[in-house]
């Protein structure tokens, strides 16, 4: 078990006196990952249908991404981006390669990749004489823990008790093209719309909603940007969200899925877009380092050589399947909603909390969103057997 010398116990006490409140952890801790399973200190063993937050899409420790990661530590771990290194133009070209985007930048976390958006769509309009600036998002989204992008996200309880945001966001209902049109204006430069929203409960957007807007955005010459900071990377199905649909944004942000674990934010532009950035507007210390870029160009590596997108997309129908025959046997079950294994199973009570506690007893990770939402993220490489013996212990849960 490597190097770990703490009990659970110790590390809670640890966390209680030394770590921010911030977060409401479950109560476990891990010490080991390979594929879709985990460990914990006693060598209790788990299935993760969680991958941590949809982040470790080819499985925990993929051994083509271990090595890649090792070996460019070996070789170099940072220069800034003062200098050309060959990961981050190589990744830089294989995800112009694989999306609608031509360039990249890379910072270190999906809210960074946002704050890139966002800037980027307000020169955009700015280098274009208009005096544009606002975005328009939906409620329910999530973008972002910086003041900005927190501004951005259409979540009235998360933003509260920072006020006053940066101004320049308006929030709209999802998939109301008619609510979106009355707040478009002058002011507006970029709409911001996760594919499928992740935080927020995994709400879908419409197909007719999106092509609407996307018209919407060309007459206007307003920037449609699709934050897939979880969408991203197989995850839903196809490479990326918008595939899925056919409808290409201007913009895209990435993060999660991208480097398995390694921490990453890719904001991807047209060229026409990208170009609106003159040297010196904007920049990363860290951002697009060897390592990180290492990580990513491996598990896009993995996730083609081993068909994961399909494998997400087949899995996800399967799953879908099994979830649908559960709520029609009269069970808790309200609504399954999602693509790929991008999941939320809606409850008809407040029990979502207890049901993921039980899970984890039971070895099995998932992830509760408020108390009627579960959540399932599971690693891209799950196999049908493996879900089955998910869904069957969650089907004796749940009923
Ligand atoms: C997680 C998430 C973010 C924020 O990413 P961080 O890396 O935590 O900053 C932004 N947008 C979406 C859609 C996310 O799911």
């Amino acid at each position: 078990m490597g190097t770990v010398t703490m009990n659970l116990n110790e590390l809670i006490q640890l966390d209680n006196t030394y770590h921010m409140t911030t977060y409401s952890r479950l109560p476990v801790t891990f010490v080991k990952g390979k594929g879709t399973r985990l460990w914990d200190d006693t060598g209790k063993e788990y299935l993760d249908l969680l991958s941590g937050i949809g982040v470790v899409g080819v499985g925990h420790c993929h051994p083509v991404v271990v090595d890649a990661i090792k070996n460019q530590l070996e070789s170099l771990m940072h220069v800034s981006n003062l200098f050309y290194t060959e990961p981050q133009l190589e990744l830089a070209s294989k995800i112009a390669d694989i999306s609608f985007g031509d360039r990249c930048f890379f910072g270190n976390s999906g809210a960074e990749a946002n704050e890139g958006a966002i800037k980027l769509a307000r020169r955009y309009a700015k280098i274009r004489g208009k005096d544009a600036y606002e975005i328009i998002t939906a409620f329910r989204s999530f973008h972002g823990r910086t003041m900005k992008t927190l501004a951005a996200t259409g979540q009235p309880d998360k933003q509260r008790p920072f006020e006053p945001l940066p101004p320049g966001f308006k929030h709209v209902p999802l998939n109301d093209i008619e609510a979106l049109k009355k707040e478009i204006n002058g002011k507006t430069c970029a709409v911001m719309l996760e594919v499928i929203q992740g935080e927020g409960g995994v709400y879908p957007c419409d197909e007719s909603y999106l092509k609407e807007i996307r018209a919407l955005c060309d007459e206007r010459d307003i920037l449609l940007i699709f934050d897939e900071v979880q969408t991203g990377i197989g995850r839903t199905g196809n490479m990326f969200a918008y595939q899925g649909i056919g409808v290409e944004p201007d913009i895209m942000t990435l993060a999660k899925g991208i480097a398995s674990g390694l921490p990453i934010g890719v904001l991807v532009a047209s060229e026409k877009v990208s170009l609106s950035f003159k040297p010196g507007e904007h920049g990363s210390t860290f951002g697009g380092g060897p390592a990180v870029c290492a990580a990513a160009l491996a598990t896009i590596k993995v996730i083609e050589e081993e068909g994961l997108v399909d494998n997400s997309r087949k899995i996800g129908a399967h799953i879908v399947q099994k979830l649908e025959a559960i709520k029609e046997s009269g069970s808790l079950v309200k609504e399954i909603r999602g693509a790929g294994l991008m999941l939320a199973i809606e409850l008809k009570e407040g029990k979502a909390g207890g049901i993921v506690l039980d899970l984890l007893k039971e070895g099995i990770v998932a992830n509760n969103i408020g108390n009627t939402i579960i959540r399932l993220l599971p690693p891209l490489c799950i196999t049908k057997a493996e879900v089955d013996e998910a869904l069957s212990v969650l089907e004796r849960l749940i009923v």
